[in-house]
This record gives structure tokens, C-alpha cells and sequence, in this order.
């Protein structure tokens, strides 16, 4: 149905203060920002505010967290759709959903659009495409750039999207106007972990003496989404022992258990 496929949020919550770590994408995503809260500043002098950007990055590294974050940062509407959503659509669909959301954001412009997983629709054409018809999935890819094309650089809808496979994108959508910046998130070191851990202990009941430093180093290779799992994960073991608190053996029992989980994931994708 078409409301499971825009998720808009007018009043969205997230800030900068909820993603922790990615300081080189959070500067140049607060540009952004920058564009949406105060777009005469830079149309004055004749600039051209981007329509899109590109955010690109391994999964569950806070690329979707991001782009709410600069719709929050600007208090903007946030307007989303999934590439996946269209690999099983009718011929025809996949288009017109294009042109309704972006219709619907200019309507509430200044917004954002985000488009996750773009790959699933934005795969260079012309290559064979193994799930779902290939030529509905070019009329979506065209009518997205047909749209990006479309509309002025006054309109002041900006359009994010995100992908883990930059390398199969159609060059076209990474041409001038479209999405021609491309903003990396990448796996976050040890000393992003530490503030990963830092902004998913805040809920948590958890042992005043919890060293969070080693935390961080007994997680190397985890994505923010999986950081976030450990957290939830240890609160439910310690609940499940019926303890007042979380402690440092509960995380513990929680890495282990993601680890296991990312090893069976990893097992059914070779
Ligand atoms: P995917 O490519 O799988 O869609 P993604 O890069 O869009 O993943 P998100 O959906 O933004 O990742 O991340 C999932 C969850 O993981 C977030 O809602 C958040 O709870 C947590 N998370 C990920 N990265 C961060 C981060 N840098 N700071 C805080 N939390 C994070």
C-alpha cells in the first residue's frame, strides 16, 4: 500500500547528538543543513544548491540515522522509500511512486528525500538483473532522474541516498545535478565505538564501574547497528537473570552473541 512506502516524518526527533563517531560525514551533511535553513544565503551569489548527495558505506554504519539527522537538524519533513520496495512491483508502479513522493516533497519543501538501498533501483542499465522485471526497475531509475533533472535548483528538496555498492551504480545518477557528491560512512574505529556504545548505554541501567573502553575494544568490525545490539542484548540477559543492573560479563555474553549471529549471516552469503 502506498502508505507503507513514504515514511514521512514532519516532526522528526533526531539530531547530530544521536550518531556518534562519523565526524567527516556529519560536516559535510550539516552543509546541508546549511542549505535547507538558509538557502538565499548561497543563491545570492548566484550558487547552485545540490539536489542530491550519495551516502555510501558498509550496512548498519548510521546512514539512514544520518540523513533523519539532517532533517531533524533542519526541521525539515522527511520523506523515504526503499529501493527494495520495488523490486517485486507491477510495470508502472515504480514510477508513479517516484513521481508522487517527489511530488509531495516539493509540496512541502524545504524537505528531504531519502532513498535507501538506491541500488536496487539505480543499477546501471542494461545489465542483467536477476530478482523482479528489469524494465520496471529502468522506468523507476528513469523517472528518478527524470525528477532530479525536473526540478529547479530553487525547490530546495534535497534528495539523499544510500548504498553499501556505490560500484554498480548507473553513472547517470552520479552526473552534475543529480547525486555529484558522495559522502562516505564508513565502520567505525575503536575510538567511535566507544561513543557508539556511549549514546546506546544512555537507557541503560548498567554498573557504575562499566568500562566502556573496553567495550569498544572488544568490538572490532561492528557497525553502530550492531553496537546497538549488544546494548539491547545485555539488558535483556541481565533482565533475563532477573539483576537489577547491567555488568561487564552481560555485554560480554551479548558480543558473543552477535558475534555468533554475524558469523551465521556470513555463512549463508558464501
Ligand atoms: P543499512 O545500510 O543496513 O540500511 P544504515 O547505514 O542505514 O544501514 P542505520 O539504519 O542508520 O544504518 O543504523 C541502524 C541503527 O544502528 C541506528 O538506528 C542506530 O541505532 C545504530 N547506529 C548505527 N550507526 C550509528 C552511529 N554512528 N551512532 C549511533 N548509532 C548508530
Amino acid at each position: 500500500s502506498k502508505a507503507k512506502l513514504f515514511d514521512e516524518k514532519t516532526d522528526t526527533k533526531t539530531s547530530f547528538k544521536d550518531v556518534a563517531g562519523l565526524e567527516g560525514a556529519k560536516e559535510e551533511v550539516q552543509e546541508i543543513v546549511d542549505f535547507l535553513k538558509f538557502p538565499e544565503k548561497y543563491t545570492a551569489l548566484g550558487g547552485k544548491i545540490p539536489k542530491g548527495a550519495l551516502l555510501v558505506g558498509p550496512p548498519g554504519t548510521g546512514k539512514t540515522l544520518l540523513a533523519k539527522a539532517v532533517a531533524g537538524e533542519a526541521k525539515v519533513p522527511f520523506f523515504s522509500l526503499s529501493g527494495s520496495d520495488f523490486v517485486e512491483m507491477f510495470v508502472g508502479v515504480g514510477a508513479s511512486r517516484v513521481r508522487d513522493l517527489f511530488k509531495q516533497a516539493k509540496e512541502k519543501s524545504p524537505s528531504i528525500i531519502f532513498i535507501d538501498e538506491i541500488d536496487a533501483i539505480g543499477r546501471a542499465r542494461g545489465k542483467n538483473n536477476m530478482s523482479g522485471s528489469n524494465d520496471e526497475r529502468e522506468n523507476t531509475l528513469n523517472q528518478l532522474l527524470t525528477e532530479m533533472d525536473g526540478f529547479g535548483t530553487n525547490t530546495n528538496v534535497i534528495v539523499l541516498a544510500a548504498t553499501n555498492r556505490a560500484d554498480v551504480l548507473d553513472s547517470a545518477l552520479m552526473r552534475a545535478g543529480r547525486f555529484d557528491r558522495q559522502i562516505y560512512v564508513d565502520l567505525p574505529d575503536v575510538r567511535e565505538r566507544k561513543e557508539i556504545f556511549e549514546v546506546h548505554l544512555r537507557p541503560l541501567k548498567k554498573e557504575e564501574t562499566l568500562d566502556i573502553d573496553f567495550l569498544a575494544k572488544q568490538t572490532p568490525g561492528f557497525s553502530g547497528a550492531d553496537i546497538a545490539n549488544v546494548c539491547n542484548e545485555a539488558a535483556l540477559i541481565a533482565a533475563r537473570k532477573g539483576k537489577k543492573s547491567v555488568n561487564k560479563q552481560d555485554f560480554l555474553d551479548a558480543v558473543d552473541r552477535i558475534i555468533g549471529g554475524l558469523e551465521k549471516k556470513n555463512k549463508i552469503i558464501t
